[in-house]
């Protein structure tokens, strides 16, 4: 991927646009758009909204915001399993 677009999607995602929205606006995959950012920032945004989350010290990391999120993301992935709130397929 090229920097350019990397850059882009760092913008883009510090102005709280979602990754389905990013995704479609470079015309690019939405784990492409997932891959850029967890590069800048590891686990520190939902595996699939893009939203920042809040971490608690000391816990393990979340990597979705809600359910709502994690549900939606097993849905656009269709992997026939369920994943948990740390974004493991059970
Ligand atoms: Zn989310």
């Amino acid at each position: 991927m090229r920097a350019e677009i990397k850059n882009q999607i760092t913008q883009m995602n510090e102005q709280g646009i979602g990754y389905k929205k990013i995704a479609s606006e470079l015309n690019i995959s939405i784990g492409s758009v997932r891959n850029a950012l967890r590069e800048k920032d590891e686990g520190a945004i939902c595996k699939f909204c893009g939203k920042k989350l809040n971490f608690v010290e000391g816990k393990k990391r979340k990597v979705y915001c809600n359910d709502s999120c994690r549900y939606d993301y097993w849905n656009s992935q269709k992997k026939g399993g369920k994943p948990n709130e740390h974004g493991q397929f059970e």
